[in-house]
């Protein structure tokens, strides 16, 4: 980790030219890479050597911004994926097998919520969703003895919800296991969760890092603070020998890479979410402003947020970053300089007047994105959130007439006026 502060991070992490290497990080559009000796190529396989070989693998393009987001977040190591979903994927299962449990805050993306509530529990991994704001002891009584991770949203997309990080961090390392973020919303801007306890750190690049929609992306950072060996019994994956590595210990061969070798050495290579150098170098291009960005996404959120508050046909709007919001003290406490650019409102007509709002807006488009340059609208009820039943809505603090409203980056003032033409 360099010592340079985080805006200079945004723009220098990750690569360094050596003389007479180009300056901006080249796109290594290769699926693979040449070597003399086949003796050497054999050790690369066997994990004894760290190269190139096969992009599936490595590419150096990926690992440059994994690098560089490794940085931004203070972790150790780190690995690109091809969607944020696969990163969710790859936290979890790279640590749990069928037999396995892990305990979820609720407030959750809609995708993660399917990926934990459906898919792994066909894979055999069961998922236990506790209320955000639970007590410790309702959190207490989550845990199993197969519990092998705690997971959360740093703010949940869409409900908002600020996660108490010291709450979930604390129950997670009484119980031996590691306490997962999902730091999509706020990025390492505005929050880095290992300074608040989390251990492994994800992400949907998809969203404020690219920041201009142009590439679905995922990343997994390793805070490197967890302890494998010290609970070597439950996670025997990574404390005992891989035999498709010739018996090789991960704990033993790459100390505190040994969670992200791991999931590349065995996940990657056999699930391939690979993603495509030519979006790692976007995201990189993106990466370079985020530290721009997030201020004026947070600035016209709040101003947005205000206005919605004063007008009389909204029945509500939660902002984490509006004074008097539930979530405003936590909010103050981890994330004090900014939130996110993403507030939620309801109308006081309901559901039916949020449909008819929404397609009145001119500037402001529907899309299924948040938080990108441009600011656009989405009703979970009808659009992310479809799949779930009413009860499974409230659950995942999404009620039925809620706008998610993702502030983008143009003037506020033609945001508000788009929106005020539209209420009217
Ligand atoms: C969008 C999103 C995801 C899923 O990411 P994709 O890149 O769309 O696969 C996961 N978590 C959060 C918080 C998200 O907003």
């Amino acid at each position: 980790m360099s010592d340079y502060r985080i805006e200079t991070k945004c723009i220098q992490s990750g690569y360094e030219p050596d003389n007479g290497e180009p300056r901006v990080l080249p796109i290594y559009q290769s699926t693979t890479f040449r070597y003399t000796s086949s003796e050497q190529m054999g050790r690369l396989f066997d994990l004894e050597e760290s190269g190139y070989f096969y992009t599936r693998l490595q590419n150096p393009t990926n690992d440059a911004v994994a690098a560089k987001i490794c940085d931004l977040e203070g972790g150790v190591a780190a690995m690109l994926t091809s969607s944020g979903q696969a990163a969710n994927f790859y936290a979890i299962m790279n640590i749990a097998q069928a037999g396995d449990h892990i305990v979820c805050a609720s407030a959750l993306y809609g995708g993660t919520y399917n990926l934990y509530a459906h898919t792994i529990k066909k894979m055999g991994v069961e998922a236990t969703f506790v209320d955000p704001d639970c007590t410790e002891e309702e959190l207490e009584a989550a845990f199993r003895d197969n519990t092998k991770a705690v997971f959360g949203e740093s703010i949940a997309n869409p409900a908002l919800v600020v996660l108490d990080f010291e709450k979930f961090a604390k129950a997670a390392h009484a119980h031996g296991v590691p306490f997962i973020v999902d730091n999509t919303f706020a990025t390492p801007i505005n929050c880095r969760p290992f300074e608040w306890g989390a251990d492994i750190v994800t992400h949907s690049t998809t969203k404020y890092m690219d920041g201009h929609a142009a590439c679905v992306g995922g990343a997994i950072v390793d805070s490197g603070n967890f302890d494998w060996e010290a609970n070597a019994g439950k996670f025997p994956g990574l404390t005992t020998p891989d035999e498709t590595y010739h018996g090789i210990v991960y704990t033993q061969k790459f100390g505190k890479g040994a969670y992200i070798t791991k999931a590349t050495a065995q996940l990657m290579r056999d699930l391939g979410s690979i993603q495509a150098p030519q979006n790692a170098f976007l995201l990189n291009i993106g990466l370079e402003t985020l530290h721009l960005r997030m201020p004026r996404h947070c600035e016209n959120a709040l101003k947005v947020a205000e206005y919605l508050k004063n007008h009389e046909k909204v029945a509500w709007v939660s902002y984490p970053s509006l004074p008097g919001d539930k979530y405003y003290d936590l909010a103050q406490k981890y994330m004090p300089n900014g939130t996110c650019g993403v507030l939620t409102f309801g109308l006081k007509g309901g559901r039916d007047a949020a449909v008819e709002m929404m397609d009145k807006l001119k500037m402001v488009a529907i899309v299924t994105h948040v938080a990108d340059a441009r600011s656009c609208v989405l009703h979970p009820a009808s659009h992310t959130h479809r799949q779930m039943n009413e009860q499974e809505l409230l659950e995942a603090g999404v009620q039925p007439d809620l706008i998610r409203f993702s502030v983008g980056i143009e003037n506020v003032e033609d945001i508000i006026a788009d929106v005020a033409q539209a209420l009217e």
